[in-house]
């Protein structure tokens, strides 16, 4: 099958740019895959991984939310914020994990507070996640459950 473009662009750069096989992302209704030819589409994303898949390799790459759109010559994803797997800092994914659990543990006053922190919580599991898949891939030993 012909390959698809996909970019994955963020306000301060390009994270991703390449011709690959195909695009699963998270859809707000749930893991999207995106093969050659995709009739065009806008739709929003929610925070989780994408991976992309190209001649039998997958990358995985956190998004914080966004868009994604199929245009006629390519995909493009719209990101508030991403990250590839090799470029998560997992100390500080550490930090924000633990900070948003004390926060959801301790007394959480407001509504929105109580949201914020889950959604804080969400993003810091999703990019652990992804973090500790791509060591793997690149066969590095893990950092979970040390
Ligand atoms: P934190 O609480 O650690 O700031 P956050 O989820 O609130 O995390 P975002 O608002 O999603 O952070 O991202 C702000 C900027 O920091 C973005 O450029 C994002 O790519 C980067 N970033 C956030 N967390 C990490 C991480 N663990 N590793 C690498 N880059 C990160």
């Amino acid at each position: 099958m012909a390959p698809l473009r996909f970019e994955i662009v963020t306000a301060e750069r390009q994270v991703y740019a390449d011709e690959v096989d195909m695009v699963v992302a998270p859809g707000l209704e749930g893991q999207l895959g995106i093969l050659p030819h995709h009739a065009p589409l806008l739709t929003a994303l929610q925070p989780g991984e994408l991976r992309v898949k190209k001649g039998g390799e997958e990358v995985s790459i956190f998004v914080s939310g966004g868009f994604l759109e199929v245009r006629p010559d390519k995909v493009v994803v719209l990101a508030s914020t991403a990250e590839r797997a090799e470029e998560i800092d997992v100390s500080r994914a550490e930090a924000a994990r633990k900070r948003a659990q004390e926060r959801l543990q301790g007394r959480v006053e407001e509504e929105l507070d109580s949201a914020r922190a889950k959604a804080s919580l969400a993003r810091a599991m999703a990019r652990l996640k992804i973090a500790e898949k791509g060591r793997r891939r690149r066969g590095q030993p893990g950092l979970l459950g040390q």
